[in-house]
């Protein structure tokens, strides 16, 4: 079997392995990479991805070390999707591949904004072929509700004191956003973690790290189990389809008391109700004994909040308080001052190299002058150099000796820039703490080290 992508991605890219085509910052659209496509049976370049910019076969993109820029395919062989979009192909097997039908209909998804100007770079387009992390799955994961972004889920996880080994419950699972990130923060070299052996409850999940994750949407919780399955992470992750307000903690085959979990993250719309099933008093609470529990909710009102808050102090909570991140992008990056200055303006970002510079000059100044009216570059180089056109030559190769040798991508003046509005209103996380049990062998123990001083 394979490692979990997730968590040991290698140095090339796989077949039947998860990969993020990244297309740019924004639009990343994960699929698993497929040698061979029942969709496309029969042709040689197995899955197809199609994109707005561009085709790709996965045959371009299955053992490439990862970051690779793949090109878009320049040849249609005909096979691209078709029977797939139109699902007619004969061979099509929905419970089988349901992951490739999910990129389908990502891909489907995206068509619609397919304008001219996408269309024309889609002859050269091009993607960057990313190994899962957490972070890519967040932006680009099929959302089935709404998620835990990562500037939440790092806090959070940093807070609950995640770490490998850790045992987490968490619930609601949602699309698994949490979850994710959640499992790379507790794994801890797990032995089995790809075998599919779920038998990893009590003392080996306290040495292993697990996280053992509720839904009570059917639906979700069963999605959300293929998906773990898929991405290799089902030795870490439990899903359980159970309502944790109502029947409480206990996953599927394993007693709640065998859980002795340590960190608790609970994303639920009255996580306050799920609170009286993290006690330590009854005998099947799912809480480590030995160690403080460490919890968050993450909630959208304020009224949440202030419930949650009271059902804490009842129920022996303590060090409550109360977070809201607020995440601001900052965009780092260097201002070619030389050549803005030189009022060479579409050719000051960053080229990555001289011909790239000069290139993209040429293409500015050829699209000013269509704009002018002052003809087509064909026309330009058809006729006899004019003084006007010499000197620009000139101009062109005087820049081209300045650039030569010099290391582009660091010049220019290092500037940030804020985002201009703050990221809305997420949730407010409310953190706890349940100290370790006192048992009265604990206070002999005491006693014995410490006597008390008459
Ligand atoms: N944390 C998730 C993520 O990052 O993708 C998103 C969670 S989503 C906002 C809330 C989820 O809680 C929903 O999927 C909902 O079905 C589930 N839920 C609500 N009440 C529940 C309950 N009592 N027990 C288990 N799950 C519940």
């Amino acid at each position: 079997t394979q490692a979990s992508p997730f968590l040991h991605c290698g140095s090339n890219s796989e077949s039947d392995s998860l990969a993020i085509l990244h297309l740019k910052r924004d639009l990343l659209i994960p699929t698993v990479l497929r040698s061979h496509d029942d969709l496309n049976e029969g042709y040689s370049e197995g899955k197809v991805s199609n994109t707005r910019f561009g085709s790709f076969p996965h045959s371009t993109l299955i053992g490439v070390p990862w970051g690779s820029q793949v090109r878009a395919s320049a040849v249609d062989t005909g096979s691209r999707g078709r029977k797939g979009w139109e699902g007619k192909g004969k061979k099509r097997k929905r419970d089988e591949d349901r992951q490739a039908q999910d990129d389908v209909a990502v891909e489907e998804k995206l068509k619609p904004e397919i304008e001219p100007k996408a269309a024309v770079d889609a002859a050269t387009g091009f993607v960057h072929l990313l190994p899962p992390t957490p972070e890519i799955w967040t932006a680009s994961l099929p959302h089935r509700t709404q998620v835990v972004y990562t500037p939440d889920y790092s806090y959070i996880l940093h807070r609950l004191r995640a770490r490998p080994g850790t045992v987490l419950i968490e619930a609601g699972a949602g699309s698994g956003s949490f979850t994710h990130a959640a499992a790379r923060a507790v794994y801890n070299g797990y032995p089995n973690v790809n075998t599919g052996d779920s038998s990893t409850g009590g003392s080996l999940a306290k040495r292993w790290g697990k996280v053992w994750s509720f839904e009570f949407h059917e639906q979700r919780a069963q999605k959300l189990q293929e998906e773990i399955k898929q991405h290799g992470l089902d030795g870490i992750v439990e899903v359980t389809h159970r309502d944790a307000c109502k029947d409480g903690f206990t996953p599927n085959e394993t007693p709640a008391s065998d859980l002795e979990a340590n960190a608790v993250f609970l994303d639920l719309p009255a996580p306050w109700l799920a609170l009286k099933n993290l006690a330590r008093a009854s005998t099947s609470s799912p809480l480590s004994r030995t160690t403080a529990i460490h919890l968050c909710t993450f909630s959208p009102c304020i009224e949440q909040v202030q419930r949650t808050i009271t059902a804490l102090r009842v129920l022996g909570w303590t060090e409550i308080d109360m977070v809201e991140i607020a995440a601001h992008r900052i965009e780092v990056r260097r201002e070619r001052v030389g050549l803005a200055e030189e009022g060479l303006r579409g050719v000051n970002d960053s080229p990555a190299s001289v011909d790239e510079a000069v290139g993209r000059l040429r293409e500015v100044e050829g699209r000013s002058r269509i704009f002018h009216n002052e003809g087509s570059e064909g026309e330009e180089q058809a006729a006899a150099p004019g003084p006007a056109q010499v000197s620009k030559q000139q101009r062109l190769e005087s820049i081209r000796n300045a650039l030569e040798g010099r290391k582009l991508f660091k010049e220019g003046r290092l500037i940030h820039k804020a985002e201009q509005e703050l990221k809305t209103h997420t949730s407010y996380l409310v953190f706890a703490v349940l100290p370790r049990e006192w048992s009265e062998e604990d206070e002999k123990l005491a006693q014995e080290k410490w006597p008390a001083k008459v």
